[in-house]
């Protein structure tokens, strides 16, 4: 048996005001780099990616893989169109000349969430390609993100499907591994499953879909408990990416299994608890200086363990810069000595710390180089407590086994305030990057993430208490504020009140 594996990831945050080139995919914060053919086993297989799930679970069945091509690219605006082509040619191509040599199936990692200028459902489109040169019923098996905006063109052409669970996503290489074993169970033998797919008719912040808390909690418990019913294979939940603004944006539901009628009456019972929990799709998230105020008296009180600030509308991982100021205004306006903000994307304040050594004092102005209009950069005078290379391996539980390279990173400090500067953004949902700069997360009094959910993979546990707060941002937490004009759903008509009136004093 011979596989053919390939990955093309990007989730994309038509609000960002950035675009994704070709470039972005080569190195991207925190995952593997952009690699092809013979490197990729070297690369991918030590990495927490779906599709190092995926070979890992071939390699135990005994099964050849082809390796096509894998690269990732952080959130962003869309992706550019030359970018766009010049990869999905380019797996077309090697899927084609794999095909030639004799080919029993494909698996592939994709998000589910990209759209460039051309296409606003991109993965629909590559797939729709690749069934060009493959039409079914040659077995291809998708693993996507709980992001994805699953379209029923996407659901067509795949064989089998797969999702992550986790939000934060922790089940990454399982799910890689899910889908590759549902691949193999079909080239063994196994019908290719009736799908059912149930669009949700309404748009979830993504600060409302943490799989630790309800709604989402839930609607897993019910999935889980109609799949162990007879003729149903699997139940995968996309909670969507609302701030893509494409028609399909929004979550869905799709119902795998051997019994049609069945699959579609599940499917049916999946969209009910989808629309009942509507209401239940709201947070409570502090302004800034609020969060900081009550952080300070948390972190003041008996207790152990950092409160953890989540500047959930500057989350890298959502499309946002990595580089506003908001927080770090508000902790230096609020007093907030001892806190840690990690971290702000800004290249030339990282490379003048490196220039001027452990210790010095840099006159500059540090972030909002990116994000002109989410807050101005704010001056110093910073001094330079501690120097990193920015190269280290993951050892949080959604980077595990990455190769990390930021490039040189530094520790400033001023007004007793502390911040992580680095070439690149990533999501602070990593401690490694705490640890390589001498710091222990979880003797911290405050630590500031620039994350919305995942941050809790890392920190839920070792936390006092966490507080989701906004600043500006390109991650808009509050959907109705959103200037949409081609998501044909609105946002959840939550419970709750508008996120200023709900915050205690
Ligand atoms: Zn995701």
């Amino acid at each position: 048996m011979r596989l053919a594996v390939a990955g093309f990831q990007h989730e994309t945050n038509s609000f960002a005001g950035t675009v994704a080139t070709r470039s972005d995919f080569d190195r991207p914060g925190g995952w593997p780099p952009f690699c092809a053919a013979g490197d990729m086993a070297r690369i991918i297989a030590p990495s927490g990616t779906p599709a190092a799930g995926a070979m890992g679970e071939a390699e135990q069945a005994g099964v050849d893989i082809v390796p096509l091509l894998w690269c990732i690219g952080l959130p962003s605006g869309p992706v550019e169109d030359d970018a766009f082509e010049d990869i999905a040619g380019d797996i077309c191509s090697r899927f084609r000349a794999a095909l030639s040599d004799g080919l029993d199936g494909l698996y592939l990692d994709l998000h589910g969430a990209m759209v460039t200028p051309s296409f606003p459902d991109a993965e629909g489109e590559l797939l729709a390609r690749l069934r060009r040169i493959a039409p079914a019923p040659f077995p291809i098996s998708v693993s996507f993100d709980l992001h994805g905006n699953i379209s029923q063109s996407m659901v067509r052409d795949c064989t089998v499907l797969e999702c992550y669970r986790t939000y934060p996503h922790v089940d990454l290489r399982e799910t890689g591994a899910r889908a590759m074993r549902r691949l193999i169970g079909v080239l063994q033998g196994e019908a290719a499953p009736h799908m059912a797919y149930r669009p949700v008719p309404y748009l979830a912040s993504i600060n409302d879909q943490c799989t630790f808390v309800e709604p989402t909690r839930g609607l897993l418990g019910k999935a889980e408990e109609l799949e162990s019913g007879e003729g149903i294979d699997r139940i995968s939940q996309f909670f969507g990416f609302p701030l893509a603004d494409v028609p399909d944006s929004g979550p869905a539901v799709v119902v795998q299994g051997k019994d049609a009628g069945k699959v579609e009456q599940v499917a049916d019972t999946m969209l009910a608890a989808w629309l009942a929990a509507e209401p239940h799709f709201a947070n409570e998230l502090a302004p800034a200086a609020v969060a900081v105020a009550e952080a300070r008296r948390l972190a003041a009180a008996p207790g152990s363990g950092p409160v953890v600030i989540a500047d959930t509308q500057d989350n890298p991982g959502g499309g946002g810069t990595g580089d506003t100021t908001g927080m770090l205004r508000a902790l230096l306006a609020g007093g907030a000595a001892g806190a840690v903000l990690v971290h702000i994307a800004d290249e030339a304040a990282a490379l003048a710390a490196h220039a001027a050594g452990e210790g010095a004092t840099l006159d500059i102005a540090i972030g909002a180089s990116l994000s002109l209009s989410h807050g101005a950069p704010v001056e110093g005078p910073w001094q330079v407590v501690r120097l990193g290379s920015g190269s280290f391996t993951g050892i949080g539980p959604m980077y595990r086994g990455n190769p990390i390279a930021l490039g040189p990173v530094a520790l400033l400090e001023h007004g007793g305030v502390r911040v992580i500067v680095a070439p690149r953004k990533m999501q602070a949902s990593e401690p490694g990057l705490l640890i390589h700069l001498g710091l222990q997360p979880e003797t911290l009094p405050i630590l500031v993430v620039k994350s919305s959910v995942h941050f809790r993979g890392a920190y839920q546990q070792m936390a006092r208490a966490i507080i989701p707060a906004i600043a500006p941002g390109a991650v808009e937490a509050d959907l109705s504020r959103l200037p949409y004009r081609h998501a044909l759903r609105k946002p959840a008509r939550a419970l709750v009140p508008p996120v200023e009136e709900v915050i205690p004093q």
